[in-house]
């Protein structure tokens, strides 16, 4: 086992002004035993940084380094690492036995015995002992994602990379295996980067999250800590299901211990305290986002009865059951489209209006250039739990 450090890291595919940079100035320090998880939409640099750590793809600036040793020059094979891909990569005229130990054959010199032992031992870990004998072929595509866990483990190997390794699977399995994997991983302590566009993923599986945009990091810290206090505002969007409503505001006019932010057609407008306005150092006519998770949204059915300055109206578009609780979309009258999480006895009609108040103490305000001035139950942006930061 060892700790994994991606330092400095730039990656560009082919050079001058036709050159894509994928990969930007990344720094990611992997603790030995720890699991993170690589989020981010598509093309952000996940896979890239993973290629680069496994030695698929060359670095283009910066180290990095398994175990304390820099590996940029070190070839894959060297790296004692072991890869989980979406597609298995299975061979599919070997058996399951010959697939676990078929690595373990070349980069290993244990005798036979040894290592039909341990592919054995990693077969009945990954609960696949009944299927030694089959081909990849006769197996579902969660068996085969279990044979191609159990040839990653049988190996040993100093750190796991698993690069989506669950898309391919239906929705009930991927949760299942997004259990197993997290169980196994703390069980064998083995160090882990796990790469995936699905913020659930994300959430429930790794000690810590690295968040990345357009190839920079976002924000490196526990799942818990970026859903809570996101440092920008594609961070508060990108995490969370259904994600952050915004509204996009000018700080307006100063009234009486309030301030009024507005949309620019003024349809919508929230008061705050002027307190935290000042505390915040937010400037009259600068532009202000503000954020809330549908779970803070508090809706009622008269909008009558609610605090005009703290609330707005909006119209109900769609009510979706979900049997715990209703998931409600609502439009706020602008470009933006809200969601809201309610009880599940409350079933408004659609089409109808309603109340949305939400409290000082749950929102995040966010900068012109999406930085995060106040994330929800703190007074300003000072949070200092997280690692990183980019600006
Ligand atoms: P992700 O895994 O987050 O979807 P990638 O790491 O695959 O993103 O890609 C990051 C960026 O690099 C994208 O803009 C992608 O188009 C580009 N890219 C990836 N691989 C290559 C390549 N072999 N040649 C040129 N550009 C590439």
């Amino acid at each position: 086992m060892a700790s994994v450090t991606i330092e400095d890291v730039t990656k560009m595919y082919g050079s001058g002004d036709g050159g894509i940079v994928a990969v930007s100035d990344l720094d990611i320090d992997i603790r030995d035993g720890e699991f993170v998880v690589l989020v981010g939409p598509s093309g952000c640099g996940k896979s890239t940084t993973l290629r680069m750590v496994a030695g698929l793809e060359s670095i283009t600036e910066g180290t990095i380094s398994i175990g304390g040793e820099v590996v940029n020059n070190t070839e894959p094979r060297d790296r004692d690492i072991a890869m989980v891909f979406q597609n298995y990569a299975l061979y599919p005229h070997m058996t399951i036995r010959e697939n676990i130990g078929f690595g373990l054959r070349y980069s290993s010199d244990l005798p036979a015995d040894e290592r039909n032992a341990r592919v054995e031992a990693a077969a009945e870990t990954m609960d696949i002992e009944d299927l030694l004998d089959s081909k990849p072929g006769q197996l579902s595509g969660g068996q085969r994602q279990r044979v191609a866990l159990g040839r990653a483990i049988v190996r040993e190997p100093q750190a796991f990379l698993f690069d989506e390794p669950l898309s391919n699977l239906d929705a009930k399995l991927r949760v299942k295996m997004r259990t197993e994997i997290s169980r196994l991983q703390s069980e064998l302590g083995v160090t882990s980067i796990y790469v995936t566009h699905d913020q659930a993923e994300a959430m429930t599986m790794g000690d810590r999250v690295a968040v990345l945009d357009g190839g920079e990091l976002q924000q490196l810290a526990p799942p818990q800590e970026v859903y809570d206090h996101p440092t920008n505002r594609f961070v508060a969007g990108f995490i969370g299901s259904p994600s952050m409503d915004f509204l996009e505001t000018t700080v307006e006019r100063t009234g009486e211990g309030r301030i009024l932010v507005s949309r620019s057609n003024e349809t919508l407008s929230y008061a705050l305290e002027r307190s935290t306005a000042d505390r915040l150092g937010i400037e009259t006519g600068s532009d202000l986002t503000l954020g809330v998770r549908p779970e803070d949204v508090d809706v009622s059915g008269d909008p009558a009865d609610r605090d005009r300055r703290t609330s707005f109206e909006a119209t109900v578009d769609v009510v979706e059951p979900m049997g715990s609780d209703n998931f409600l979309t609502l439009d706020v009258g602008g470009p933006e489209s809200w969601s809201a999480r309610v009880d599940s006895s409350f079933v408004p009609e659609e089409g109808s209006q309603v109340g949305v108040a939400f409290d000082e103490s749950v929102l995040h305000l966010f900068a012109a250039d999406g930085r995060t001035l106040k994330s929800k139950g703190t007074g300003d942006g000072s949070y200092h739990g997280t690692e990183a930061i980019a600006a």
